[in-house]
C-alpha cells in the first residue's frame, strides 16, 4: 500500500538536507477530460463554510475546508457550485467569565449585506408545516458560487424561522429539520436555480437526507426504488470526516417520521439506507458509489471503522489541502524560493512579532520575541489532549517559568459540552499560573488561525492517535515556515521526515486503554521537545532554520487545495459512475 506520499526524488532531496523544488504533478486524466470539454459538474453540500471572517457561517476544520475547496475550484476554474445554509447567528462566539467559556450568539445580520438574493424560494416540510427558504448567492470571496438557504422570512412561523440560526447549536428535532433544509432543500435549489449537476459531493453526513429527495424525483419518473437508489448512487460521492464514533450522528426513526424527513421513502427504505437508528454517516455510504477519508491514515482508519456496514461504496483516502491564498504569507514563500534559510527567518519574525502584538492587545500578555514559541489551536475536546504538555508539571514548570518555552492556545468548546469547557478552564487557569509563558485567545476564528500558523515558532499537535482525520492547520503552519512538532497522526505521516522538516512524538502508537497512550506519548512529547526542539532552538539557529526551508519545501505543492481538487476530480467525481457497480460488505 502507498501510505507514505512523499516520492523518492523527495525523500533522496530531503536526505540530503536539500529544500526541494517540486515540479507540478501531470494531470493526465484532466487533459483527457478537457479534451472530450467535459469535467463533470458538482454540487458541493456542506453544513458549514469558512469563506471569511466577516462571514462567519463556520464552526471549525470542516467549513475552513468547504471554504477552500470553494476557492481552489475558482482558481482552477472547476465547475462547482457549494450548497449550504446562511446561518443568522452563526456558531457560538465565546468569551471568558471566571475563567470560563462562556457562549453567546448575536445576530449577524450584516450576513446579509454580503450575500445577494437570487430571488430563488424553496420550501420543505418539516413537521407538516411548509416552511420557505431563501436562496442567497455569496461569491464575492474569490469563490466558485456557494448557495446558502435562508428559514428566517416572513411567511414561516417564528420557530422556523430561527431553523438557520445556530450552527450545531442544537440537537434532534432542530438539527433533523436544518439537514432536511440542507439536504432536501438544497436539491430543490439547484433544481430552481436551473443548475444541471453531473455529481452530488455530500461533505459529511448531514447532507445524507439529499437522498431521499433524489431518490423520490426518480420514483417521480416512474423508477421504482431499487432502480431510483442505484441512478441515484452513480451520481452520488461521500466524504466521511471523523473517526470518532459519538461524531457520527444518528436520529430515530421515529423523529425522523415525525419531522418529514422520510419524504416519500417508506420506513423499510429508510431502514435499508441509514439502519435503525439512523446512521447519517452510514446513509453517506449507502447512498453513494464512492467514498473517502481526508488522509491516507483516516481512509483505512474509516474502512475499518465502517467494514460492517453492508451495501457501502468503497472508502478511498484523498488527503485534504488547504487554500495558499488564504492562509500561505507568500512573502515567506518568495524568500524561500529566492534567498534560502536566514530571508525566511527575518520575514517570519515579521509574522511573530504581528502575533505577539496581537496577543497583547486581546490579552494584555507579553511574550519574548527571542524565545521559543509554540502553537496549539484546536477544538477543546478530550482526545486532542491540548492539556498534555502540563500532564507533568514538575517537568515542564521550570521551562515555562524560565521563559524557555512560551506556548499560545486557541480554541473553542462546544457550548453544550461541560467537558470542552473544563478544557479551556485547565488552559486559562495555566496562563494565569505562566503569565509570561502561556496565553489562551478565546474565540478562536479564521483571524486567530491564520496568525498563529503564520506567527508560532513550531506548531504543536496531539491527539489520540488515530482520531484527528486530518488536521489542516498543521499544513498552514508548515508552509508558512513553521515546523510541525506532531503525533504521527492525520496528515502528519505523510510528509513528516523527523529532524528534517519537523519532528514527530512516538511512532504511531496506539494503545488499548486512553490512559497507557497518554502516558506513553506524554514521556514522547517531553523527551522530543526538550532534548531536541529546544536545544536546536536556542543552540543551533542555522539549523533550525534549515528546517523552516524544508518545511515550507515538503508540504508548499503537495498539501494545497488545489491539488486536493485535481484529485477529487480525477478519482472521485470522473470515477464514480464506473466504480458504482463496486459494493462493499
Ligand atoms: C485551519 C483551521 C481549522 C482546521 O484546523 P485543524 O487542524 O483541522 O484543527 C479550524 N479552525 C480554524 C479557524 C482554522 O483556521
Amino acid at each position: 500500500m502507498k501510505f507514505f506520499k512523499t516520492t523518492d526524488r523527495k525523500l533522496r532531496s530531503l536526505k540530503q538536507d536539500r529544500p526541494v523544488r517540486r515540479s507540478r504533478p501531470a494531470r493526465g486524466i484532466h487533459k483527457r477530460l478537457e479534451r472530450k470539454g467535459k469535467r463533470p459538474k458538482v454540487a458541493y453540500f456542506c453544513m458549514e463554510y469558512g469563506l471569511d471572517n466577516s462571514l462567519p457561517i463556520y464552526a471549525g476544520g470542516l467549513g475552513i475546508l468547504a471554504g477552500d475547496v470553494l476557492k481552489a475550484a475558482r482558481d482552477e476554474n472547476m465547475p462547482l457550485v457549494g450548497i449550504g445554509l446562511l446561518w443568522r447567528q452563526g456558531y457560538t462566539s465565546q468569551r471568558l467569565e471566571e475563567g470560563r467559556p462562556v457562549d453567546c450568539y448575536p445576530r449577524h445580520d450584516h450576513v446579509y449585506d454580503l450575500v445577494d438574493d437570487t430571488g430563488v424560494r424553496v420550501s420543505v416540510d418539516i413537521r407538516g408545516r411548509e416552511v420557505i427558504c431563501a436562496v442567497y448567492r455569496a461569491s464575492g470571496f474569490g469563490n466558485a458560487d456557494l448557495y446558502l438557504l435562508d428559514a428566517n422570512h416572513p411567511a414561516n412561523e417564528a420557530g422556523d424561522a430561527w431553523l438557520t440560526g445556530q450552527l450545531y447549536g442544537w440537537f434532534s428535532e432542530e438539527r433533523i429539520a436544518q439537514e432536511m433544509i440542507l439536504g432536501i432543500g438544497g436539491v430543490r435549489a439547484l433544481r430552481a436555480l436551473n443548475i444541471d449537476v453531473d455529481v452530488y459531493h455530500f461533505n459529511e453526513g448531514h447532507a445524507a437526507l439529499a437522498g431521499t429527495e433524489l431518490i423520490e424525483e426518480k420514483r417521480a419518473g416512474g423508477a421504482g426504488f431499487e432502480k431510483a437508489l442505484k441512478n441515484t448512487r452513480e451520481e452520488v460521492v461521500f466524504t466521511t470526516h471523523t473517526p470518532v464514533e459519538q461524531g457520527n450522528e444518528e436520529h430515530s426513526l421515529r423523529t425522523l417520521s415525525y419531522m418529514g424527513a422520510f419524504n416519500g421513502l417508506s420506513l423499510d427504505e429508510m431502514v435499508q439506507i441509514g439502519g435503525a437508528p439512523f446512521n447519517m454517516t452510514v446513509a453517506g455510504l449507502r447512498l453513494s458509489s464512492l467514498a473517502n477519508g481526508v488522509s491516507q491514515l483516516h481512509g483505512r482508519t474509516a474502512c475499518r471503522m465502517w467494514e460492517d456496514v453492508d451495501d457501502r461504496a468503497p472508502i478511498e483516502a484523498i488527503t485534504n489541502g488547504v487554500h495558499r491564498g488564504s492562509w500561505v504569507d507568500e512573502e515567506v514563500v518568495s524568500a524561500w524560493r529566492e534567498d534560502g534559510g536566514p530571508s525566511v527567518a527575518a520575514e517570519h519574525a515579521k509574522n511573530k512579532a504581528e502575533l505577539l502584538d496581537f496577543i497583547t492587545e486581546r490579552t494584555g500578555q507579553k511574550l519574548a520575541e527571542d524565545r521559543l514559541l509554540l502553537g496549539f489551536a484546536r477544538r477543546a475536546v478530550p482526545y486532542k489532549r491540548a492539556t498534555l504538555l502540563f500532564s507533568d508539571e514538575e517537568r515542564i514548570g521550570p521551562y515555562l517559568e524560565e521563559g524557555k518555552i512560551q506556548i499560545v492556545y486557541a480554541g473553542k468548546a462546544h457550548p453544550l459540552d461541560d467537558n470542552g469547557k473544563d478544557i479551556v478552564a485547565e488552559l486559562v487557569r495555566m496562563s494565569r499560573k505562566y503569565p509570561e509563558a502561556v496565553v489562551f485567545l478565546p474565540d478562536y476564528d479564521m483571524e486567530i488561525g491564520r496568525l498563529l500558523t503564520r506567527g508560532v515558532d513550531v506548531w504543536l499537535n496531539n491527539p489520540r492517535r488515530p482520531l484527528e482525520a486530518s488536521g489542516t492547520s498543521g499544513m498552514k503552519a508548515a508552509m508558512n515556515g513553521i515546523p510541525n512538532l506532531s503525533i504521527l497522526d492525520g496528515w502528519w505521516p505523510e510528509a513528516c521526515q523527523h529532524g528534517v522538516n519537523g519532528w514527530k512524538i512516538g511512532d504511531g502508537f496506539e494503545a488499548d486503554t486512553a490512559q497507557k497512550q497518554d502516558e506513553h506519548d506524554r514521556k514522547k512529547l517531553y523527551r522530543v521537545l526538550l532534548k531536541e526542539v529546544v536545544p536546536l532552538y536556542y543552540e543551533k539557529p542555522e539549523e533550525f532554520a534549515r528546517i523552516r526551508e524544508n518545511s515550507i519545501a515538503s508540504t508548499i505543492d503537495e498539501f494545497t487545495a488545489a491539488e486536493m481538487m485535481k484529485n477529487y476530480y480525477d478519482r472521485l467525481y470522473s470515477q464514480n459512475r464506473r466504480r458504482s457497480a463496486e459494493r462493499m460488505g
